[in-house]
């Protein structure tokens, strides 16, 4: 049993807590939401009143954030976790971040004697649920081993990608197509509603035909066709269009970088940010809200 550090408390962060409880690890929550520490509190964490106080006994800080100014604000400066933490947990960053932030966390985290990986998580509010999220791990790999029973506690795969930041860069290509996949998913399901055909039967032959994929099967975006999903559930639990747009401006920053074609996510970016501009309500929703775009029935 070692002594856990959680910070985040979200859609993921919190199933991802309970599992490693569940796990038998000891862990000490922080979040900006007294409501999300008091959910956690009931599954027997210890609720602490500042990320460093959560930390400072700990052997691993696990942090679940949204996004690079959160995680820089929790690490970098004067007031983050690096300059204050006299005891030196590891450090693991499940959020997803761009790999630049990833890499100025981490070179900073190692200058002060910190170990830390980079290591963001696929599969969703189900994966989270169910542990068996993936994980992209960048860092050292002597780091990454001595994560790797933590990381199995919530999850089934962690991958070492390679050095730090290498982790955020291959889950910005795995947003990007499974943000591709369920434009996709919509576009194909609004296609069969129009012309009549039930949604859970058009789900039923593309799962057993060339059209098949995880969204269509883990995600549907059609109310109703899976009680299990945020579509049937008013859009909410799952992953934010707010969340979605921003992994898939990580995609596009990537891609300029290395200058590398991204026809098909430019356009679904284009397509997520009209959503949200149309209804700023959508922005908290799940994304296969994006559904809306297509079809009001
Ligand atoms: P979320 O918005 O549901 O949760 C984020 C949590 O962080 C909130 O509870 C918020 O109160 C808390 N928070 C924000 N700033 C904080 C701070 N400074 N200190 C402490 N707590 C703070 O988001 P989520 O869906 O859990 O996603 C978290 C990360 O995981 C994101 O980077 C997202 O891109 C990534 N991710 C999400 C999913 C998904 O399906 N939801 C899947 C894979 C990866």
């Amino acid at each position: 049993m070692v002594q856990i550090a959680f910070i985040g408390l979200g859609n993921m962060g919190a199933p991802m807590a309970r599992n490693l409880i569940r796990a038998g690890h000891s862990l000490k929550v922080f979040d900006l939401s007294q409501k999300a520490m008091k959910a956690l509190e009931g599954d027997g964490a210890v609720a602490a009143e500042s990320a460093a106080a959560a930390a400072a006994d700990a052997d691993f800080i696990i942090s679940m954030l949204p996004a690079d100014p959160q995680v820089a604000g929790l690490y970098l400066g004067e007031e983050g976790l690096i300059s204050r933490l006299e005891n030196r947990p590891v450090i693991m960053d499940c959020s997803t971040i761009s790999p630049q932030t990833a890499r100025l966390v981490s070179e900073a985290a190692s200058e002060k004697g910190f170990r830390m990986i980079d290591a963001p998580v696929s599969g969703g509010v189900i994966g989270a649920t169910e542990g068996s999220l993936s994980f992209m791990v960048g860092g050292d790999v002597d780091v990454f081993r001595e994560c790797e029973g933590i990381l199995l506690a919530m999850g089934k795969t962690p991958f070492h990608v390679g050095g730090a930041g290498a982790g955020q860069a291959a889950k910005i290509c795995n947003n990007m197509l499974a943000a591709i996949l369920m434009v996709g998913t919509v576009e194909a399901m609004s296609l069969a509603h129009k012309n009549g055909i039930d949604p859970k039967v058009i789900t039923g032959i593309m799962l057993k035909s060339s059209g098949q994929n995880f969204m269509l099967e883990r995600w549907n975006p059609w109310p109703g066709v899976d009680e299990k999903t945020p579509a049937s559930n008013d859009y909410e639990g799952g992953f934010q269009s707010s969340l979605m747009l921003k992994d898939l401006g990580l995609a596009l920053d990537s891609a300029r970088a290395v200058d590398s074609p991204t026809p098909l996510a430019s356009t679904i970016r284009n397509l997520f940010s009209m959503h949200v501009q149309l209804d700023e309500s959508v922005r908290g929703k799940d994304f296969s809200i994006i559904r809306e775009m297509y079809s009001d029935t």
